[in-house]
């Protein structure tokens, strides 16, 4: 049988990439700028729906970087981030010489929780700081509680940075995820749900964040024959390679959501009748993910002592990768100093979680692997 390895996710081009790319050559677009830059900020415009201005910038870590720029976020003030996440979005925060708040996770979207939020809220105000921003992330494509978050927002007046890097394609009520706060981000990493090799880009309803993005991102020059600065600039504008493959990607964005969602169902279908594992999935149908990863949580006490570790090793024995959740930033040693919020949720999701393959690009042989390795250690 065929033994090679079955990624997590990995990048699947849809065939027109080259020829977006191979016109960059032609025409001697190697810059970052360019038409393929234009023509992909335009897709993602389009595909987006409401009214949205995309800035295309080198990462989804640098959109996340010059979007607490805009929000105002400056040295010494407080940022209120999702402590279950990606090390991604908390890094600006101190890039910025900020201090970072963490917040517990709730069960249902595994996103940050309202409650918690609001306590955070609070006490930070009474300590004497208004947290400037709140970092809300759609962890693994599932969307946030987006109308209790933006309530929350509204009542205290804090803008919101939505984390999309892993939700291009989920929708929360039918409106695309990206477009719900007052900034978006997202990712074109080549482990997302489409990729440019690496690349991200800033998402507003508002086309002057978007020119001060581009600006920002393009060393802050004034209008000037010569180079004249005013502002702190940073070299963050996507290349005119990268957006060609991005460009080919959209074409085939649908798609691979669609088959993104399938394996989502045919991991619900493998365990529907296995005590002790829950497939993550959408909580009513207000949320609909792209399902980048599917993850499962193990309850070991109802799996015979089968363990979400065992299993992950019992998988790479099979050289099929699968992955615990995303530790959560306040119990990592580089912010475990900081403030948190909340209770266990996060923790208990890391220490009982795994992410199984989940790509658009894996086959029916590549199910019968994963299924015959469950088959082998618990009764489906
Ligand atoms: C991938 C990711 C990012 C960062 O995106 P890059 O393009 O890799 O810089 C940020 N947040 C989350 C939740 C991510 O998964």
């Amino acid at each position: 049988m065929n033994n090679s390895k079955i990624w997590l996710s990995s990048p699947h081009m849809g065939g027109n990439e080259q020829k977006f790319v191979n016109e960059a050559f032609e025409t001697n677009w190697v810059a970052p700028l360019g038409p393929n830059v234009n023509g992909f900020e335009s897709d993602l415009e389009n595909y987006l729906g409401v009214e949205s201005h995309v800035a295309a910038l080198s990462s989804g870590t640098a959109a996340i970087h010059l979007g607490l720029i805009l929000l105002g976020v400056e040295a010494g003030d407080e940022v209120i981030c999702q402590s279950m996440t990606f090390s991604a979005s908390a890094n600006p925060i101190l890039y910025l010489g900020a201090t970072p708040i963490f917040v517990d996770s709730e069960s249902a979207t595994w996103n940050i929780c309202p409650v918690a939020l609001e306590e955070a809220i609070q006490d930070r105000i009474a300590k004497g700081k208004k947290p400037k921003a709140i970092i809300a992330v759609h962890l693994y494509g599932m969307p946030y509680k987006v109308d209790e978050l933006r309530a929350i927002a509204t009542q205290y007046e804090i803008p919101i940075l939505e984390d999309s890097a892993e939700a291009l394609g989920s929708t929360y009520k039918g409106q695309k995820c990206g477009t719900f706060g007052d900034i978006g981000i997202l990712s074109f990493n080549g482990n997302k749900i489409i990729t440019t090799s690496g690349g991200g880009a800033l998402v507003s309803a508002n086309k002057k964040n978007k020119d001060k993005a581009v600006f920002l991102a393009t060393q802050a020059r004034d209008n000037a024959p010569h180079y004249q600065h005013s502002e702190v600039g940073y070299n963050y504008r996507m290349s005119n390679i990268c957006a060609g493959i991005g460009r080919g990607q959209m074409e085939v964005l649908d798609a691979h959501v669609a088959l993104r969602r399938k394996m989502n169902e045919f991991y619900k279908e493998l365990f529907q009748d296995v005590a002790g594992i829950s497939v993550f999935d959408n909580p009513n149908s207000d949320f609909d993910s792209n399902h980048w990863l599917t993850a499962i949580v193990v309850d070991s006490e109802k799996t015979n002592g089968i363990s979400a570790e065992r299993i992950r090793l019992a998988l790479e024995k099979e050289n099929i990768e699968s992955r615990p959740l995303w530790k959560p930033m306040h119990l990592q040693p580089v912010f475990e100093s900081y403030s948190y919020y909340g209770k266990n949720v996060a923790q208990h999701l890391f220490e009982n979680g795994l992410c199984l393959p989940s790509g658009s690009n894996l086959s029916d042989e590549d199910r019968d692997r994963i299924k015959k390795v469950f088959s082998e250690i618990i009764k489906l």
